[in-house]
C-alpha cells in the first residue's frame, strides 16, 4: 500500500490517497480544537491514543455486525480505511445530560436520561454545525429516508455495544458523536473516529471526566485522562 498525496487536513486528522482508489490513509494529529476552532492547543500523544482507541472499538463493533471503514492499522498514528463520501451529519447520542444539551434545556449535567437521545448536527464549520432534525436532512438532501433509517438503527446498536463495553472497564458513556459515509457501492458504514475527542467518558465511581472536556474547560491533566482511557482499554 503506497501513501499518495494528502487530500485533506482537518482539525484532528490528515487524509491521504493511496494507490488503491477504494482506500484512504488517515493520520491522527495531536492538535486539539474546541468551540468551533476558537480554542486551539496540543494534547501530547493524543493522535497515537485516538488511533489505537478508534481502531480497537471499530474492530469490536465490526465483530458485532456493525459495518465500519476500518481496514488496517499501519503505524502508531496511521490507519488504512475504506474511502467513503461522508454523510454531512454529526450523529450525536446522549445517555446522560451534559454539554450543549444541559445548557440548552437547563438539565443539570449528570442527569440520567429516561432513554437515549439521538441528535443530528449539519456538518458545516462555517455555520457552527447547527442542530437539525430528520426533516431538515431530507429537505436539504443530506441523506435519503432509507439512509437515515440505517444510520439511526446502527447508531442505537453502537450505543448499546459501547455503553456495555465501557461499563465493563468502569466508564460511563455519557454522550458521543458518530459520522457515517457511503461506500462507492452505496452502502452506509461507520467512518471517522470514536475516541476521547468525540465521546464524553466519566469514571463510573468518581465521575471524573476522562475526555476532551478537560481541554475544553481547562480542567488540567488532559494527557493523563487520554492515557487513563488507554489503560482501561488495553491495561497499560
Ligand atoms: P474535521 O474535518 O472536523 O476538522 P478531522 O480533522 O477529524 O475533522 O478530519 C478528518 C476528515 O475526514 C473529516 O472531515 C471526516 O469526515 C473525514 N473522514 C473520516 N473518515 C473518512 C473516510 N473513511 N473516508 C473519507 N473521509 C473520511
Ligand atoms: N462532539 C464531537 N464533535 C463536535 C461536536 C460534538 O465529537 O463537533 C461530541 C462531544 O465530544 C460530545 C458529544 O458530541 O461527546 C455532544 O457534544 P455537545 O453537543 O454537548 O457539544 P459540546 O459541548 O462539545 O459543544
Amino acid at each position: 500500500m503506497k501513501k499518495l498525496e494528502q487530500i485533506y487536513e482537518g482539525k484532528a486528522k490528515k487524509v491521504f490517497k493511496t494507490d488503491d482508489p477504494e482506500l484512504f490513509i488517515v493520520d491522527y494529529k495531536d492538535d486539539a480544537t474546541a468551540f468551533n476552532g476558537l480554542k486551539k492547543g496540543t494534547i501530547k500523544g493524543k493522535g497515537v491514543i485516538n488511533n489505537r482507541v478508534t481502531n480497537y472499538l471499530m474492530k469490536m463493533l465490526e465483530e458485532k455486525g456493525v459495518p465500519t471503514h476500518f481496514v488496517e492499522e499501519i503505524s502508531e498514528r496511521e490507519t488504512i480505511v475504506k474511502k467513503v463520501t461522508i454523510v454531512p451529519l454529526e450523529v450525536i447520542v446522549r445517555n446522560i445530560a451534559a454539554g450543549s444539551m444541559s445548557k440548552k434545556l437547563g438539565i443539570p449535567e449528570g442527569t440520567e436520561l429516561a432513554c437515549p437521545v439521538l441528535e443530528y448536527s449539519y456538518k458545516d464549520d462555517a455555520l457552527g454545525d447547527p442542530m437539525i432534525n430528520s426533516y431538515h436532512a431530507l429537505a436539504m438532501k443530506l441523506a435519503t429516508q432509507e439512509e437515515l433509517d440505517t444510520i439511526d438503527s446502527l447508531t442505537f446498536k453502537i450505543n448499546d455495544l459501547l455503553k456495555e463495553y465501557f461499563k465493563g472497564v468502569g466508564i460511563e458513556l455519557v454522550d458521543f458523536k458518530l459520522e457515517f459515509g457511503r461506500t462507492t457501492d452505496g452502502k452506509i458504514i461507520l467512518a471517522d473516529e470514536i475516541s476521547p475527542d468525540t465521546c464524553r467518558l466519566w469514571d463510573i465511581k468518581t465521575h471524573e471526566k476522562l475526555d476532551k472536556d478537560r481541554f475544553r474547560r481547562d480542567l488540567g491533566k488532559v494527557e493523563d485522562a487520554y492515557q487513563e482511557i488507554l489503560k482501561r482499554l488495553f491495561g497499560e
